[in-house]
């Protein structure tokens, strides 16, 4: 199975290699098997793109934002006719279910860059006034050349979420893609180019670390926007900082769901599973941490038993697949570490924890969908962030009890609460410590939406308008129509 692109990088609307790049093999995570072979960039494909993007940015900043808004739109457009073929790659490349990415990760690409394609010609600036003759006016500028760097897990819908607000405000963008899932923005790059996007003005370039952090610490680059974990995020802020650069950080969380006495018992399981399976766990906004209070906790246990027994495991390909493996070797110890460790703090495994064995996929990353009782706050399976299919069941008896407990946590990325008292559930997330929250559903993110972390999660945030601010500055120009009085 191979799904080699026709280069690594994509530079100045063309694929171009440079085999003197470190090797980055492209694995399959359900067998195990390299399906493409890449290299990362070099300090010369590094400089190549971002002059690229540099020369084409000022003529793009020029051009009327509903122009730059229909060629955004036709990119969603074209997303939208291969979705199918971009799916294929996207389960290739991440091992997600082919269920999944064929309804979730295009999509919400073209979903994002449809909506900012759409809004970007009348999101302005404003007109102050200032009393009789001056006024004052704020243009909404780009920064320039801005970097994004992804994480594996939603790897079109996070070139896709950086890409989009960036360039309908008049910035280029280089997008450095995770180097465990290099492959759809490669894609994204092309589509943006039949679109009718300017050359240089989204340029892919692959690689690990060390070129995210030559990208963002160019003197060329305005901004930088990443998806990552926390530890990542702190040197890349660092780093941004240190040159007073623009930076938006979505970073890991572990996320508190809660579930009430009088919750609908059937979509508050599907909530919890929503929030701790999809993706095979490997969602920053899961609700890892679900405290059910202890009215509802038996029946709850037992529908989330029971549908969680049921969870088909296997061959992503297979649209009757709804759990695939997780990423890599890596991730695979250390979510199947964090199960002995729950094991080990004393907490019950109550489902799942074991890695499954699977005819043809013996080489996957595979792990059963798990579920911890018993959990205690201060063990470590329910303060660090997993990233796998292993949820902790809490109980709880109060409110102001669990809001405490919830907030218990160095993050602050995601919430939930299900309850059918709708007074409660506006009051409990009032006094959440959380970006991104939910009443009765969970992990659902559209394009209209602010999305990000308060605390450790991160700084900014992406979709929504509030994306257009961050991808832009605010210039003020006072404007006078009389005499100037001067003491002079
Ligand atoms: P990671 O931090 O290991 O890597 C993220 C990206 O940063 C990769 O492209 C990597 O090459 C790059 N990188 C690593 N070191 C760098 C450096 N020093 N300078 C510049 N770039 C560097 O994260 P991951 O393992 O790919 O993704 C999982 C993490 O991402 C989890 O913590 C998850 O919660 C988080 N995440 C957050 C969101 C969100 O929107 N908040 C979404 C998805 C994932």
């Amino acid at each position: 199975m191979l799904a080699q692109p026709k280069a690594s990088h994509y530079i100045d609307g063309r694929f171009v290699e440079d085999t003197n790049g470190a090797p980055l093999e492209v694995i399959y995570p359900a067998t195990g098997e390299v399906i493409a072979r890449l290299h990362a960039a070099t300090p010369e494909i590094v400089e190549r793109a971002i002059q690229s993007a540099a020369a084409a940015q000022a003529k793009w900043a020029r051009m009327r934002p509903a122009d730059r808004g229909r060629i955004l739109r036709r990119a969603a457009d074209l997303l939208r006719e291969r979705n199918d073929e971009i799916a294929r790659v996207e389960t290739l490349d991440t091992g997600k279910p082919i269920q999944e990415t064929t309804v979730a990760d295009p999509a919400s690409a073209a979903e994002a860059i449809e909506f900012f394609g759409g809004v970007v010609a009348g999101y302005h600036g404003e007109y102050i006034d200032l009393g009789g003759g001056p006024f004052a006016y704020t243009r909404r500028e780009p920064l320039g050349v801005c970097v994004g760097i992804g994480a594996w897990n939603y790897p079109i819908q996070g070139a896709s979420w950086k890409s989009a607000p960036a360039l309908a405000m008049g910035n280029a963008m280089i997008f450095k893609p995770s180097e465990n899932t290099p492959l759809t923005a490669l894609m994204l790059a092309e589509i943006y180019t039949e679109a009718g996007l300017p050359d240089g003005l989204f340029n892919v370039v692959q690689g690990f670390g060390d070129v995210g952090g030559a990208l963002a610490g160019h003197a060329l680059v305005a901004k930088v926007s990443l998806t990552g974990s926390v530890p990542t995020g702190r040197k890349v802020l660092a780093l941004a900082g240190s040159q007073m650069k623009h930076a938006t950080m979505e970073l890991g969380g572990k996320s508190p769901l809660i579930i009430f006495d009088d919750a609908d018992v059937e979509n508050a399981v599907g909530g919890a599973m929503l929030a701790n399976f999809y993706s095979t766990g490997q969602v920053c906004s899961n609700g890892t941490r679900v405290f059910v209070q202890d009215g509802v906790y038996d029946r709850f246990l037992d529908r989330l038993t029971a549908r969680t027994k049921k969870i088909r495991i296997g061959d992503p390909l297979d649209p009757e697949t709804q759990m695939g493996p997780l990423i890599n070797k890596a991730q695979h110890e250390k979510v199947t570490g964090y199960i002995d460790i729950g094991k080990a703090e004393g907490a019950t495994l109550h489902c799942g924890g074991g890695v499954p064995q699977l005819q043809g996929f013996e080489g996957g990353f595979y792990v059963e969908p798990t579920i911890f009782t018993g959990v205690k706050d201060d063990m470590r399976i329910a303060r660090e962030e997993i990233f796998g299919p292993v949820m902790s069941v809490l109980s709880f008896s109060r409110e102001d009890e669990v809001i405490e407990r919830a907030n218990d946590t160095e993050f602050g990325l995601s919430a939930g609460v299900f309850t059918r008292d709708l007074p409660r559930a506006h009051r409990v997330i009032a006094e959440i410590k959380a970006g991104s929250c939910w009443i009765n559903h969970y992990n659902l993110a559209p394009a209209e939406l602010p999305f990000g972390g308060f605390k450790q999660s991160g700084v900014g945030r992406e979709n929504s308008l509030a994306a257009l601010s961050h991808y832009s500055q605010l210039k003020s120009v006072y404007v006078e129509t009389g005499d100037v009085e001067s003491p002079y």
